[in-house]
C-alpha cells in the first residue's frame, strides 16, 4: 500500500493505535528533501501519549512536522526515494536494531 499522510492529530493518533506494527516517517512541514526519519509506530519520540504524557496531537502533524504512514519500512523508504528525499534515515531510538 502506498504511504499516505495523516493530515491531523486525531487521524494520526487513530492510525498509531490501529497499527502497532506499522511505520511512520517524520518529515518537515516544508518537505525539505534532507529531513526524512523513519520510526516504528510504537516509538516514544513520535507519540503524543508517550511516557504518560498528553501532548497536543496537532503538534505532530500541523506545525513544524508532518507524518506519512505505511505498513512496512520498505514502503516508506521506496516512496521517499521516489519523492526526491535525499537523506533518508532511521530513528536512533526505535530502529537501532534494524538493517
Ligand atoms: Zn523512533
Amino acid at each position: 500500500m502506498q504511504p499516505y499522510e495523516t493530515k491531523n492529530g486525531s487521524e494520526y493518533v487513530s492510525w498509531l493505535v490501529r497499527n502497532p506494527g506499522g511505520f511512520v516517517v517524520n518529515v518537515a512541514a516544508t518537505l525539505s528533501p534532507s529531513y526524512f526519519v523513519i520510526h516504528r509506530s510504537t516509538c516514544r519520540t513520535i507519540r503524543p501519549d508517550a511516557n504518560g504524557q498528553h501532548l497536543d496531537p496537532e503538534a505532530f502533524t500541523q506545525r513544524s512536522y508532518r507524518k506519512f504512514v505505511a505498513e512496512t519500512e520498505d514502503e516508506l523508504r521506496d516512496w521517499g526515494v521516489a519523492e526526491g528525499f535525499t537523506r533518508i534515515r532511521n530513528c536512533g531510538h526505535c530502529m537501532r536494531m534494524m538493517k
